[in-house]
């Protein structure tokens, strides 16, 4: 046995099982697609030199990925196989001559689409189960999370007794950059290209989570059909497309492989105006008979081919890295480099996200580094091809560039973070989360009035709310007299607020409304709140080790020390009063329906809670009680049927008294 031969070829397996693993199963690939089709055909190359050192399970022979647990499984009748890749236009020929000696083939050439592969299956006509691709034989049950895809058809105009086709469901490059603004505004690590986005989005445990992401999908492929005859893929394709499915957007029939090459050639120059990720172009054998004959290996079809184009990275001088702040207090480092040009356009600038992502690549200024467009759209560096003379490693400043203060790296996040309240860069999201209705609850203090008052330099603080003048508010654009007074009585009003809501509206990371409240039960004033150490607060229950050195943090800057003191001289509330008063309601479920006399909505809810109750929106054997006002509708007609006892409002306030 060449045991060096053995050597390569194990340490080539283990290294693409790892990164197929980390593509596949976590969405979050760390090398390019193209490094990894680079090993995979070093692999492929050995195992047809060495055909003794072939193993059934070799990634060269088994399609990747595996069904997760999350999900229940799907067993695939027809296996969802892989393509073959070839990165030349000879392959591409070769692939023609070998088709040559069984048939005389027809070509169907279609773009590839990058997203992830999916089986739909429909029986009547109706829509009933959608799975992931698996390892091609069992796949992921995510009907649900498919059912969010609007172009996917619920029911077919065609009653058809059975239908399986497949497709690739893909994240459209618009959504893929929004997405990875956000998340990287989020301080998240940002899916890296439109095809982990869309893995990662559809292969969800809340389907709702899926459903913002505007997914998409195009259909390939009949896997499987009864009750209608078809003979070539063009025709099936044709069919799908009467069935209302969203097919491959070209699919071009030629009998002549150099006229397939010319429309890879196409795709491959149209690449950056289509609106969804591609990352090849198919070559198909058309009819569906010669396929049969063709044959399949473990992996993939013999009668088709995948053409993967080159690519496009561009090597250029680092310059500089630039740290910026956003709203969310996130500081990001961007890349700052000799323009090049790529997908059409001239690029300077791409983000770095984190340390990690800088340490991991040991990126540093003046190095030569790699870089390309992500997706076609947002630019990556890809990595650094040789450090420059005398260069150190970067290391981000751990100093807000904007208001100067230390930022923080919060344990288990990616991300530095600026939390100092007062810091400009964070001011606007700041400030509104004070007003909005849980925190301090400041009516009439919406985003367009902050934003108003801090351009006009009335306020840099949410302490300086409390100092404002009618004048003040009257030089604003748009602001009467009345408002003016209604603003400023609602500011007014809420000096009064418990100091939970007061703690709330400090913003403070992963600190929500009820962890504010669990934790002024038991430190029911500032000063006992500013005093407290990581393991008093850490030992309220239902508070993390995490949470509480978030809010000792906070508590030990020095402008959080400035605001409270100001907050405390402008009159505002500092203390806290446990919020369940009674415990008369305690165990007991309510849903409110109709139209109450003496109570808003609002009220009555917090009436609930504040005697140790809860309130749910619909109605369900668990419900204790159904308090119904005037016009009660279908909750009355539920609670009813469910035996549900129903209260009037005179019956609850007596259920509140005798109690
Ligand atoms: P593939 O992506 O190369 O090709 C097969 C897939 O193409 C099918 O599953 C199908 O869903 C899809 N497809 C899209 N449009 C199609 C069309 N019009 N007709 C037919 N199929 C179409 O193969 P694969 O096995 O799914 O994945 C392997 C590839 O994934 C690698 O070549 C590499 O690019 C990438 N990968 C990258 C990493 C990494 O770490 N970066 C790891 C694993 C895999």
């Amino acid at each position: 046995m060449n045991k060096e031969i053995f050597d390569r070829i194990s340490k080539l397996r283990e290294q693409i099982n790892i990164y197929s693993k980390e593509y596949y199963e976590n969405d979050n690939p760390s090398v390019s697609d193209y490094e990894y089709d680079m090993l995979m055909n070093q692999l492929k190359s050995l195992e047809s030199e060495y055909p003794e050192f072939v193993t059934e399970d070799s990634p060269t022979q088994k399609v990747g990925g595996k069904a997760s647990n999350l999900f229940s499984k799907v067993e695939h009748i027809v296996q969802m196989a892989s393509l073959q890749d070839v990165f030349s236009y000879d392959e591409v020929r070769a692939f023609d001559a070998r088709v040559r000696k069984e048939i005389t083939p027809q070509y169907v050439t279609e773009i590839k689409i990058d997203g992830l592969s999916v089986s739909l299956e429909y029986v009547n006509g109706v829509f009933t189960k959608g799975s992931t691709r698996g390892d091609g034989f069992i796949g992921e049950d995510v009907t649900q999370n498919l059912m969010t895809i609007k172009s996917i058809p619920k029911v077919l105009p065609d009653t058809l007794p059975y239908l399986e086709v497949r497709g690739e469901v893909y994240m459209p490059k618009s959504v893929f950059a929004k997405l990875a603004n956000a998340q990287e505004e989020n301080g998240e690590v940002p899916f890296k290209n439109p095809r982990n986005a869309a893995a990662g989005s559809l292969r969800q445990k809340d389907s709702k989570i899926t459903a913002q992401r505007e997914l998409d999908i195009f259909v390939f492929n009949i896997q499987r059909i009864e009750g209608k005859r078809l003979t070539t893929h063009k025709e099936a394709l044709d069919y799908l497309k009467e069935l209302g499915f969203k097919v491959s957007p070209m699919y071009n029939l030629t009998d002549d492989i150099e006229k397939a090459i010319k429309d890879i050639e196409t795709i491959g120059e149209n690449k950056k105006s289509y609106p969804f990720d591609m990352d090849g172009a198919v070559v198909k054998v058309n009819n569906l008979t010669d396929r049969e004959a063709l044959g399949s290996t473990a992996k993939y079809p013999k009668w088709a081919v995948a053409y993967k184009y080159p690519p496009e990275e561009k090597s250029t001088t680092l310059l500089d890295i630039e740290i910026s702040v956003g709203r969310t207090g996130v500081l990001t480092p961007t890349a700052i480099f000799e323009p090049v040009l790529l997908a059409g356009t001239s690029v300077s600038r791409a983000v770095l996200h984190n340390q990690d992502f800088i340490s991991e690549k040991d990126i540093r200024i003046g190095d030569t580094i790699l870089v390309r467009k992500a997706g076609d759209i947002i630019p990556e560096v890809v990595k650094s091809v040789s450090h420059g003379l005398n260069s150190t490693p970067f290391i981000i400043p751990d100093v807000c560039p904007s208001c100067h203060t230390r930022a923080i790296r919060f344990d288990g996040e990616a991300a530095l973070r600026c939390v100092n309240p007062a810091c400009p860069a964070t001011l606007l999201k700041n400030l509104t989360h004070f007003a909005s209705r849980d925190a301090m609850n400041i009516d009439g203090l919406g985003p367009a009035i902050v934003e108003a008052l801090v351009e006009n330099k009335l306020i840099k603080s949410p302490a300086d709310l409390y100092y404002l003048k009618k004048e003040d508010l009257l030089s604003l654009e748009r602001m009467g007299d009345k408002s003016a007074d209604n603003l400023l009585n609602s500011i007014k009003n809420s000096k009064q607020n418990d100091l939970s809501r007061l703690l709330f509206s400090f913003g403070i990371r992963n600190i929500g409304k009820k962890a504010s409240e669990l934790i002024c039960d038991k430190l029911d004033s500032m000063d006992k709140l500013m005093s407290a150490e990581t393991k008093d607060i850490e030992a309220i229950e239902g508070i993390g080790e995490i949470m509480a050195v978030n809010i000792t943090e906070y508590f030990s800057l020095s402008q959080t020390k400035t605001l409270i003191e100001r907050l405390k001289a402008a009159g505002v509330n500092m203390t806290h009063e446990s919020n369940v008063a009674f415990d008369t309601l305690n165990g007991l479920t309510f849903v409110v329906t109709g139209t109450l006399e003496k109570y808003s909505r609002e009220q009555v809810k917090a009436l609930i809670e504040q005697n140790g109750g809860k309130v749910s929106s619909s109605v369900s054997k668990k419900t204790s009680y159904l308090l119904a006002g005037e016009a009660a509708g279908s909750k009355l007609k539920k609670a009813e049927d469910l035996g549900v006892k129903i209260l009037s409002e005179d019956e609850f306030e007596n259920m509140l008294k005798n109690s």
